[in-house]
């Protein structure tokens, strides 16, 4: 026969596997339940035999005419028996009589009380009671015992689960807020950021090189005759052309720090961080030169035979006189001069602060 040890760690065994099938609403009657009944005019020695033949059973439900009458605990009936003359006065006489002694209250909850709340009813128990078995009413007139160490390992393990889900749920919200943040601040059509992040991005850069005597530039580039190019290969062939020069843009570009953004219908906004105008000049030619050679045609326009930019370069050292609005104001004057000059160029509006900008370009 197995010892009272084997046979807890047996039931630790079994109770561990009934866990995996657990979730954070089991409910009681998902736990496996003793199922051990005697009538109250049975006698202590049928009992005493049940408890000694099965070591781990925490009590028995007591029964009057078939009806639930109460349960007695292992604990309290070894107590009995173990009292002065226990032994000559309750096994062979009936159960009513040891129950008489051994009565306590019981705390009975139905099948479907969730395993969580269950634990917390036990607790609440006096302390003497804390470790008396729970009856369990599966049904009118069905009931059981459940232990309370296996409750408590139960609600052990539920609460492992719950820690885990919540951390799997946390991490589904952030990337969620990521895609969110993400369709939030990029355009739809080319994915490259969007008007708003632009602003939040200018103002941004403008703040951290406030005062510092460094170089903010601007490249702004539109499209040239844009209108004539959807007007002859139609509008999803312009979006398809949108999409070719926001990601040749996004080519040229290799500083972490560099933005490109769509400013605009077939209008692109470049912030360069920590760039002086001479280097800026270079990578507004550099996109020009990358869109260009994308070979798009466009047999309407006046300047080309195939898609072209036309590109307004600003400079600016942002201090807290000034707005991020001057450098974009810089920008497009020179990209209305660069419409007005020809187009297909790069242009540069002379930058605002032109004592620095000798110093350090
Ligand atoms: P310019 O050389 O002076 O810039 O001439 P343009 O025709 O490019 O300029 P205009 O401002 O007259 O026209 C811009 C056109 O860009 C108008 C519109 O049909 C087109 N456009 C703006 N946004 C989109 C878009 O999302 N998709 C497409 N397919 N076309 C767009
Ligand atoms: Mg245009
Ligand atoms: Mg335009």
């Amino acid at each position: 026969m197995l010892s009272v040890q084997e046979s807890y760690q047996e039931l630790s065994v079994s109770v561990q596997s009934e866990l995996q099938n657990l979730s954070v609403e089991s409910v009681l009657q998902e736990l496996p339940l003793y199922n051990f009944h005697f009538e109250s005019s049975q006698i202590g020695q049928e009992v005493a035999q049940t408890f000694q033949l099965n070591p781990v059973l925490p009590g028995i439900i007591l029964t009057e005419q078939g009806k639930f009458a109460g349960m007695i605990s292992r604990r309290r009936f070894l107590e009995q028996m173990s009292r002065p003359y226990g032994l000559e006065l309750f096994l062979k006489r009936p159960l009513k009589s040891l129950y008489r002694f051994a009565q306590t209250e019981v705390l009975i909850l139905t099948g479907d009380t969730r395993i969580v709340n269950a634990a917390h009813r036990c607790l609440e128990r006096s302390a003497e009671l804390l470790y008396e078995p729970i009856a369990v009413e599966l049904a009118p007139r069905t009931y059981r015992v459940l232990d309370t160490y296996q409750l408590l390992v139960a609600q052990l393990h539920i609460h492992e689960l719950a820690t885990q889900l919540l951390a799997q749920l946390y991490h589904k919200l952030e990337v969620a807020n990521l895609q969110l943040e993400h369709l939030a601040t990029s355009d739809g059509l080319t994915g490259v950021a969007n008007r708003r992040r632009f602003d939040e991005y200018l103002q941004t850069c403008w703040e951290q090189q406030c005062e510092g005597n460094s170089w903010l530039s601007l490249i702004m580039c539109d499209v040239d005759f844009f209108k004539s190019y959807n007007d002859n290969y139609g509008h999803q062939a312009g979006d398809e052309c949108l999409r070719q020069i926001a990601a040749g843009i996004r080519r040229v570009l290799k500083r972490p720090g560099d933005l490109v953004a769509r400013y605009g219908g077939e209008e692109f906004g470049v912030i360069l961080p920590l760039t002086p105008l001479k280097g800026a000049v270079q990578v507004a030619e550099m996109i020009r030169q990358e869109v260009k050679s994308l070979g798009i045609p466009h047999e309407k326009s006046l300047v080309s035979s195939g898609i072209t930019l036309s590109l307004g370069v600003g400079s600016i050292i942002p201090t807290s006189e000034l707005l991020p609005t001057t450098l974009t104001a810089t920008a497009d004057a020179a990209l209305y001069k660069a419409k007005s000059s020809g187009r297909d160029r790069v242009v540069v509006y002379p930058p605002l602060n032109s004592l620095q900008f000798n110093s350090s370009v």
